[in-house]
């Protein structure tokens, strides 16, 4: 606690509440069921070297990357651990460092299929591919009608080993006709590619969303971030399992009082005198902003806890501070917590609350939280 008392504002991760996310997500896709948990964005703002080797030392079968970045930061926490790049490579020498680091490979054309194998044999070392579908999204991957060809050029390629073949839901959490189309493409292909007689260890499709509201497994894999974070996707789809009640937020937002006054009826505040009091207001003064990834879009609709009751955000939010109005708490002190995330008392304000506020989602929240802002480990001891 000593330690955190000097911090302005600050991120507590619960390892423990990781680890239960993730037995938690095994249970509900069932035993044969491999799991590629998704670290991208330093861990959706948890921070990537803790939550890769808690997520290693809990059973996850694979981390999933966006960049050569990350994937360089997962293959410097843990030599042997299996990686997955979500992204493209950009170039012949990015997919150099991708096959020297061992690094799964995601490609969805023939020229980055060519290019990894040139690389590969160059180095005779043989690259991991996943080849991606696209089924909907018009993101990454190769059309349906091309996927039979270009997994066949992978399966010839003496230096590529074929380790899985996926898709990405765009709508997972929304749209259970376009998900259901998505995944019927997705299961075309997977038809050819067996008539073919390829065989691909790696089949994928789920995201968070996907896991959550899809009642039937496509693939052997599946592809949870926010998950596994302690977040279920909100969307129009209504819960389905039982099990999703059992996920706990990982993450907690806390900052402190900085100084209280009362100001008078009329007095202005914040820049561009954003708030004019209508009556004599308790204000608190908090050392969190928008420099620290509280959107300043939540200015004015977002609420904080102090104490165990919620207050609300008085004017527009600074880039270090905040204002809060405190009027009905007339025992709080400088130096008091402040929870922007987090339980306190009887009350909890989830992550996807400051995204209703802000205008935004909860992965955008969460990638938010600035680097100044110190994450401190809790729950189970990390490496
Ligand atoms: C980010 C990402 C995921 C994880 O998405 P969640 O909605 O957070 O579960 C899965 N797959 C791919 C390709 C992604 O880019």
């Amino acid at each position: 606690m000593s330690a955190i008392a000097e911090y302005r504002a600050w991120a507590e991760i619960d390892l423990e509440a990781l680890a239960n996310n993730l037995r938690w997500i095994r249970h509900g896709v069932g035993a044969g069921c491999g799991v590629i948990t998704v670290v991208k964005a330093d861990a959706y703002g948890h921070g990537l070297r803790q939550i890769a080797g808690c997520l290693m030392q809990n059973g996850t079968d694979v981390l999933g990357v966006a960049n050569l970045a990350e994937a360089s930061n997962v293959r410097a926490a843990g030599e042997g651990w299996p990686v997955l790049m979500l992204g493209a490579c950009q170039s012949e020498r990015e997919f150099k460092t991708l096959c020297q680091a061992n690094v799964a490979a995601t490609v969805s054309s023939r020229e980055e299929i060519l290019e990894l194998a040139r690389v590969a044999g160059r180095f005779r070392q043989r690259a991991l591919v996943h080849l991606k579908i696209d089924t909907g999204m018009s993101r990454l991957g190769v059309a349906p009608g091309g996927a039979l060809k270009l997994a066949t050029l992978i399966a010839e390629q003496p230096f590529l080993s074929f380790d899985g073949v996926y898709t990405h839901l765009s709508s997972s959490e929304e749209d259970a006709l376009f998900t259901g189309d998505q995944l019927k493409r997705f299961s075309s292909c997977l038809e050819l590619f067996k008539s073919a007689g390829l065989v691909i260890p790696k089949i994928h499709a789920l995201n968070s969303g996907g896991i959550a509201y899809e009642t039937t497994r496509v693939g052997n894999h599946v592809r949870p971030g926010l998950l596994v974070y302690g977040i279920t996707p909100p969307g129009k789809r209504t819960e389905t399992a039982d099990w999703l009640t059992r996920l706990r937020p990982v993450l907690a937002l806390k900052s402190r009082i900085s100084h209280i006054k009362t100001i008078s009826c009329g007095s202005a505040v914040s820049y561009g005198q954003s708030a004019v009091c209508s009556r004599s207001t308790r204000l608190a003064t908090v050392c969190i902003g928008y420099g620290d990834g509280i959107l300043r879009s939540a200015s004015r609709r977002m609420e904080v806890l102090i104490a165990g009751q919620r207050c609300p955000v008085v004017g527009v939010i600074t880039m270090d501070q905040m204002m809060v109005d405190v009027s009905h708490l007339p025992m709080l002190q400088r130096g008091d917590e402040v929870v922007v995330i987090g339980a306190q008392g009887e009350d909890e304000l989830l992550a996807g609350d400051l995204a209703s506020a802000a205008g935004s989602i909860v992965w955008e929240i969460l990638t938010s939280i600035t680097q100044r802002v110190p994450r401190i480990y809790r729950g189970i001891s990390v490496g």
